[in-house]
């Protein structure tokens, strides 16, 4: 199965993160794209979530 797949190459849920902008799940070792905002990390898939984030963190917490 794909799903199974994906989540051996990750090693597990502990490592995936939600991207609060996509809604899809994101790796917080590989991620690139990641920021702290009022002391929480978040993590996001490519750098349009990111962007789209910082514009307004506000909207996402
Ligand atoms: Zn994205």
């Amino acid at each position: 199965m794909l799903y199974d797949t994906v989540l051996f190459a990750n090693g597990g849920y502990d490592m995936v993160e939600k991207d609060v902008v996509y809604k899809m799940n994101v790796d917080e070792k590989k991620t690139l794209y990641k920021t702290e905002y009022g002391g929480k990390m978040y993590y996001f898939c490519c750098d349009a979530c990111l962007k789209k984030f910082q514009k307004e963190p506000q909207k996402y917490k």
